[in-house]
């Protein structure tokens, strides 16, 4: 109980967050909830989806260099197989 109360508090501030939103997905065989929270203080909250934002981008750039590595590595395989 204690342990989900914190999760409730903002990083940052330390104010308990709002939930605006939850949502469900289904994945495999479990759903799981998401819950979207935000802080009461709209000038925290801005930081916070700034923060976000640059997380986002540098997950998406990770995301991105592994396919790269992917593809490299299917070709080379291809090439491998073709040139026997
Ligand atoms: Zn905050």
């Amino acid at each position: 109980m204690s342990k989900n109360f914190q999760n409730n508090l903002c990083p940052l501030c330390g104010k308990q967050r709002i939930v605006v939103k939850t949502y469900k997905e289904k994945i495999g065989n479990s759903v799981i909830t998401y819950t979207e929270k935000i802080c009461p203080d709209p000038v925290c909250q801005k930081k916070l989806d700034g923060q976000l934002a640059q997380e986002q981008k540098k997950r998406n750039l990770i995301i991105k260099a592994q396919k790269k590595r992917e593809e490299e590595r299917k070709k080379r395989l291809k090439d491998k197989k073709a040139g026997k």
